[in-house]
């Protein structure tokens, strides 16, 4: 069977694993040198050579072979980590605890596990690093041999400066990377809300025309009518019907449609002021909602409209068209003060204006309600 590609590989190797290993790796070296040279200054026999070869030199790829091949590799590489202790601490308790290797095998053991697991690490190391000297005591008889010479004593502070060295580097590395992502991350945040805003607006807007649409009226009239109940003010609104619309598309095709639409919209957009609400409901009906528009003067501004849109030529790639509209107007108070209700008025006035002729607009007359 063909082993996936190196790539895949390194991908499957957990991050604390594979740093770790080489970390792991060139940290040992160092100490395999500091002990070496401790080793030297009281004579060590040869299997204190052998077992400092073994731990300092062949352990950290035993670590990672297994942590790699471990289902949970992290749990795997944390048990490593408890294992780096405990022989730290048989190495320093069967050497009689020379400080200086004593100090910088629990440093460097201590920051590690504090990395890993925060305060309840420093706990962990004090565990782990009492198991190794029991163990040892459990064989022989513990001694004390705090003294380093010279020679070992500069080689463990090399040692612990190199480790310290390494570890600030991985730390400002991973601090890179992680503001790398996390400058991405806010990028896709800004990105989705953007689309997000898009979206609820264009939810809110007729595509054809980009006047908002029904859905949006009847979110905002209702608050409308009552900041006017509230304020005594009045409010007005014009539904608008393109005349024979119908024969409009018939003649000219539903693109000349679409441009009358479109001109009527722009109209509509031209006349409105900034608190005025202009719909299309769909269709060729349109609403504009004029706020704090008494019924006289909404009267008057959807005849100047009327008379716009008359004198209005679309002009399309074959044609130039002439199209009217009727308006119907009903008032709040007027006509009534409930949202729904002040649409049908609207609705009622416009169809009386359909049925005198159309091209004119028809107020809504409260005491003929329905007719
Ligand atoms: P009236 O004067 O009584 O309003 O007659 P009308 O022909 O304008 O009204 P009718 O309701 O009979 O026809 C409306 C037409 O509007 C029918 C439909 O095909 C057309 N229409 C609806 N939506 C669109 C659109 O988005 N684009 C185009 N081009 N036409 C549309
Ligand atoms: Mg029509
Ligand atoms: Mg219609």
């Amino acid at each position: 069977m063909k082993s996936p590609p190196e790539s895949t590989r390194r991908e499957s190797v957990h991050w604390t694993v594979r740093m770790n290993r080489r970390n792991r790796s060139a940290s040992y070296v160092l100490l395999f040198v500091a002990l070496g040279s401790h080793l030297l200054t009281i004579g060590a026999p040869a299997w204190g050579w052998v077992a400092l070869a073994l731990n300092y030199l062949v352990y950290p790829h035993l670590a990672y072979w297994r942590a790699r091949r471990a289902d949970d590799q992290r749990r795997a590489e944390m048990h490593n980590m408890d294992a780096d202790i405990v022989l730290a601490g048989m190495w320093v308790s069967a050497l009689g605890f020379p400080l200086w290797i004593t100090f910088i095998l629990c440093a460097s053991g201590c920051i590690n596990m504090v990395v890993f697991h925060g305060g309840r690490g420093g706990v962990r190391f004090l565990l782990n690093i009492g198991v190794g000297i029991a163990l040892v005591a459990l064989a022989v008889p513990l001694h004390w041999h705090p003294e380093t010479d010279l020679r070992t004593t500069a080689l463990c502070m090399a040692a612990l400066g190199l480790y310290l060295f390494a570890f600030a580097r991985d730390g400002y590395e991973r601090a890179i990377a992680q503001h790398a992502v996390h400058a991405q991350l806010r990028g896709q945040f800004d990105e989705i809300r953007s689309l997000q805003a898009q979206l609820r607006e264009q939810a809110l807007r007729d595509p054809l025309t980009g006047l908002f649409n029904r859905r949006h009226l009847d979110t905002v009239l209702a608050p409308m009518l009552e900041r006017c109940a509230s304020q005594g003010a009045s409010l007005s609104l014009l539904m608008i019907d393109i005349d024979h619309f119908k024969r409009v598309n018939d003649t000219h095709g539903h693109a000349a449609g679409d441009a009358v639409l479109q001109a009527l919209a722009q109209l509509l957009l031209r006349h409105v002021r900034p608190q005025d609400v202009a719909c299309r409901l769909g269709g060729e009906e349109f609403m504009l909602v004029l706020d704090n528009t008494p019924v006289a003067v909404a009267a008057q501004r959807a005849q100047v409209l009327r008379q716009a849109f008359e004198a209005l030529r679309v002009r399309t790639v074959e044609c130039e068209l002439a199209a009217t509209l009727s308006c119907g107007v009903a008032a709040c108070p007027d006509s009534s003060q409930e949202p729904r209700a002040l649409v049908v008025c609207a609705d009622q006035a416009l169809y009386a204006a359909k049925k005198q002729g159309r091209n004119r607009v028809v107020v809504h007359a409260p005491q003929a309600r329905g007719f």
